[in-house]
């Protein structure tokens, strides 16, 4: 069968004066519907109707509009190419199935003839037209992208023009279906196609002759709904994309905030602000808050002009049903009217809020991480007219928020990457210190000793009294390298958390004199300041563990005697302070510690002197392992003095046996 050329170029040929205009899809339907509808709405008298869909499935959602078409004439002529079902028929209407690659493919017609009225729409697919649309689309999913395939071509209410449409289309119909010959001549014949009569009849009066005794007016409605429903829906789709635009937007520049920031403060300041703003909000709050915390602060707010504003403020969550519900279901919660909101009525605490800050609609949405409840977004509205939550706001709150929940936990881990990163650097710099020092602390009198003995075995000679020397120098140098390898382990030991406690219940009296008669034994040959000891009556029994507390008190008192001349006295008091907590206090006129050393005298290897100048012996370690015990049991230890030569006192706390009134005693070692 051979295959035609363009309808339209055909029309364009036979009359020249024609101008093509251009038309979008959703225009042809709506004029091809409209002309459907005039046909409908008067009373012709068999008019003759010839359409064009180009393919099967556009036909199809118009079928049954021919079907009632069929009913007013039996000159209804409706061409496809078929795709799945279409196929020449007489059933209803005349059904012409031309081949897929017949121009008529890519034309849409619609003629309408009828004694006293003639109309046609004669229009080409413009080529290309579908592949820009899938460029479109890409751009903008949510427009109806059909809507925006484009046409060129001819409408017209010229009778001349509709006649000689209806000829080239009556001719192609024929080549698909000559059986119809006598009824196509039939209606060519009634109405005047195809003949110089009919074409005499294309100019403007002429043609008004006949439309004059036409009711235009359900064309024109039917158009007027046609454009107004299409412009709606281009209003809907401008309007998501708008609120996908604004979306878009506001996640970029909370991201940006993140991007720009680890500090989570900052990028929670920014997402209250753009948050706020662009959903013009009354108030927007974020504060963080932990499922089970009874009160958060509110850190970042922002607000519309005129408003009470509720940063700093602390805000219920104990008692506020509406968080609850949040922490319950790990959902938000949008509150449209508060009135109507049983949990915001039914709650004094809530109702305060809402009159207080004149509340009237409420969103509150969970920052969570897998999970876990980080914090809270919400948003107030305070006007007269409450607020209708529309899903794409609530589903932008939920996108920042989820946003906001990844970025604390990455602003969360980095602050504690930086935490670890300081103990790191602390840690090693302490190693280096410890390394320098206790290298330091053990050369020097491993010298010594080396010096001693090497004298006395190259000078056989030597005199007894000075071998004496030689021998006691490395002696009680070889005792102190002993104290200090073992207060060095002691403190590592106590420092790494391995040392195991033994809590018991203990007279602290006892633990006072076991000390005091360790460091009698340890100061044999000297002469030292008296000792006195003021432990008030019906002290309680301390809880702790009697090894180290001997250890604390034998160090304190130690020191004590050691920084205070043989005239000077220590007193060793003990009472219950106001924190039902035992305080100890060892006290002497020895030779003082300047104010601004009170602190450091509990760092490790601390000594007033330097390392090198060291006069009373001692390690440096002890405090600092004292330090380490008091904390162990959940005391405290301090120091005083009013400077030098003022003397000093060393205090520290041990918890009270909360048990048996009775004065049990456990055994201490006494080693
Ligand atoms: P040491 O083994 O040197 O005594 P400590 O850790 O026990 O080590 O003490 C650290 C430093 O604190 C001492 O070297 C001394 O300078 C100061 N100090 C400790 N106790 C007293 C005290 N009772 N009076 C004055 N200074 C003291």
């Amino acid at each position: 069968m051979s295959i035609s050329t363009s309808v339209l170029s055909d029309l364009l040929q036979a009359l020249p004066h024609l101008r093509p205009q251009l038309y979008f899809k959703a225009s042809l339907t709506a004029l091809s519907h409209a002309m459907e509808d005039q046909v409908l709405a008067a009373t012709l008298e068999q008019p003759l109707v010839i359409a064009n869909f180009q393919r099967e499935r556009f036909y199809r959602q118009e079928a049954h509009r021919y079907q009632r078409l069929a009913q007013i004439s039996n000159q209804i002529y409706v061409l496809s190419a078929p795709e799945t079902d279409f196929a020449n028929s007489s059933e209803y209407y005349e059904k012409i199935a031309f081949e897929p690659d017949d121009p008529l493919s890519q034309e849409w017609h619609l003629v309408v003839i009828a004694q006293n009225y003639a109309t046609c729409l004669v229009c080409r697919e413009s080529v290309g037209s579908l592949a820009k649309h899938k460029q479109i689309r890409e751009v903008a999913s949510s427009l109806d992208m059909d809507a925006a395939r484009r046409f060129e071509g001819i409408w017209t209410a010229e009778r001349g023009v509709s006649l000689k449409a209806a000829e080239f289309l009556l001719q192609r119909i024929l080549t698909y279906r000559p059986e119809l010959t006598d009824k196509v001549e039939q209606a060519k014949q009634r109405l005047g196609i195809g003949t110089t009569e009919g074409q005499e009849l294309s100019t403007p009066e002429q043609n008004n002759e006949y439309a004059c005794d036409i009711d235009t007016n359900p064309f024109v409605q039917r158009l007027v709904t046609y454009l107004q429903a299409s412009q709606y829906k281009l209003h809907k789709a401008y309007r998501s994309i708008s609120a996908q635009a604004r979306k878009e937007r506001l996640v970029n520049s909370i991201s940006t905030a993140i991007r720009r920031s680890l500090d989570p403060q900052e990028v929670l300041k920014v997402a209250a602000q753009e948050l706020g703003q662009n959903m013009a909000a009354s108030r927007c709050l974020i504060y963080r808050a932990q499922a089970t915390d009874s009160k958060a602060t509110i850190e970042h707010e922002f607000l519309n002009n005129g408003l009470v504003s509720v940063l700093g403020k602390k805000w219920p969550l104990a008692n506020n049903p509406l968080f609850q519900s949040v922490v319950q279901d790990g959902e938000g919660i949008c509150v449209t009217d508060v009135i109507h909101e049983p949990r915001v009525t039914g709650s004094r605490e809530l109702w305060r809020l809402v009159e207080k800050f004149a509340i009237r609609s409420w969103l509150i949405e969970p920052v969570l991480f897998q999970g876990r409840l980080l914090g809270i977004v919400e948003l107030h509205y305070c006007t007269e007219v409450p607020h209708e939550w529309q899903t794409g706001e609530v589903d932008m709150v939920k996108a920042i928020a989820t946003h906001l929940g990844s970025a604390l936990i990455q602003a969360e881990a980095y602050a504690n990457l930086e935490d670890l990163n300081q103990q790191l650097e602390a840690l090693d710099r302490t190693r280096s210190n410890l390394i320098a020092i206790t290298g330091h602390e053990l050369r020097t009198p491993l010298s010594t000793i080396q010096v001693c003995l090497e004298s006395l075995s190259t000078e056989p000679d030597m005199p007894p009294e000075l071998r004496q020397v030689m021998l006691n120098t490395a002696l009680s140098d070889s005792e102190r390298m002993r104290k200090l390898v073992q207060d060095f382990l002691t403190l590592s030991n106590l420092e790494s958390g391995r040392v195991e406690w033994h809590p018991e219940s203990l007279t602290l009296k006892e633990c006072i004199d076991l000390s005091l008669s360790r460091v009698n034994t340890r100061v044999v040959q000297e002469q030292l300041p008296e000792i006195t000891t003021d432990v008030a009556k019906k002290l309680p029994l301390v809880k702790a563990d009697g090894d180290w507390l001997v250890e604390v008190l034998a160090k304190l008192i130690d020191n004590a005697c050691k920084f205070t001349p043989s005239g000077g006295q220590i007193k060793i008091s003990a009472h219950l302070n106001k924190q039902h907590m035992v305080e100890v206090t060892v006290a002497d006129t020895g030779r003082g510690i300047e104010p601004n050393r009170l602190e450091v005298v509990f760092d490790r290897f601390y000594q007033e002197e330097g390392a090198l100048r060291r006069t009373a012996g001692g390690t440096g370690l002890g405090l600092a392992i004292c330090r380490q015990i008091v904390i162990g049991w959940g005391g405290e230890i301090w120091a005083k003095s009013s400077g030098k030569d003022q003397g000093s006192e060393f205090h520290f706390t041990i918890p009270v046996f909360e048990g048996s009134q009775g004065q049990k005693r456990s055994k201490v070692n006494s080693n």
